[in-house]
């Protein structure tokens, strides 16, 4: 284990947790770290509706289609996509990052309540890849993670070491393959997390989390939205 995983590990107090990390091109800046948000500082942030507070950043819920592990959706068609409203403003600073390079972020989650990381974890129960409910909320379910790739500014995806919920080591976020396009995309979404404030996930390289996610708390939150009415109301 080298030494940032070690310090990594000792800030986690659960199994999933482990398997955080800095991302390797952005090792050597490194700065020591802010201190950890309270518990109460996380409780009192609300959440935010991601389309509506950053616009510029596309979303594609793919557990709202069949596009995922599971081949069928989880969510509902009409799923929001919440996230912490600090988690956002990172993304933000992602987002400008990108933005001056042409590129841009795609959302594939978010939050995910637990109901939903229930039927993930049945359909692929895997430690090295997923929390397992029983054991503690996943930082997705707290609204301090998201799913996250990258797209040039017209929305088009980009080759990446693997697809969405590749469940295998082709997902580890240390690029071995010989594409030197993929290994070029991977540095630019991950420098751009590092900037934003996220550690990276060893095994998933599309998995990103908050930097101080430790004292936050699963949240309850409907993912389906009762009445769709529009921003602005006109008499006409
Ligand atoms: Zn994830």
């Amino acid at each position: 284990m080298d030494f940032r995983l070690a310090i990594t590990a000792l800030r986690c107090s659960v199994a999933l947790e482990f398997f955080l990390a800095v991302f390797p091109s952005a090792a050597q800046q490194e700065k020591p770290q802010p201190p950890q948000k309270t518990a109460e500082a996380w409780e009192n942030e609300p959440m935010v509706d991601l389309a509506k507070a950053c616009p510029t950043i596309s979303i594609e819920l793919r557990y709202a289609s069949s596009h995922n592990v599971t081949g069928k959706p989880i969510y509902p068609a009409n799923a929001r996509c919440y996230v912490r409203q600090s988690v956002a403003i990172r993304l933000l600073r992602a987002q400008d990052d990108l933005h001056s390079k042409g590129f841009g972020l795609k959302i594939w989650d978010a939050y995910r309540p637990d109901w939903a990381q229930q039927i993930l974890w049945n359909a692929m129960p895997n430690p090295d890849f997923l929390q397992p409910p029983s054991q503690a909320a996943s930082m997705h379910t707290r609204g301090v993670a998201v799913d996250a790739t990258l797209v040039l500014l017209d929305g088009r995806e980009l080759l990446m070491p693997s697809g969405f919920d590749d469940f295998t080591p082709a997902a580890n976020m240390r690029y071995t393959g010989n594409d030197p396009n993929v290994a070029r995309h991977l540095r630019i979404l991950q420098n751009a997390m590092a900037k934003g404030g996220f550690f990276g996930m060893r095994t998933e390289w599309w998995h990103f989390v908050a930097r101080d996610f430790e004292n936050s708390k699963p949240l309850d939150l409907d993912i389906q939205p009762r009445i769709e009415h529009p921003e602005r109301l006109t008499s006409k």
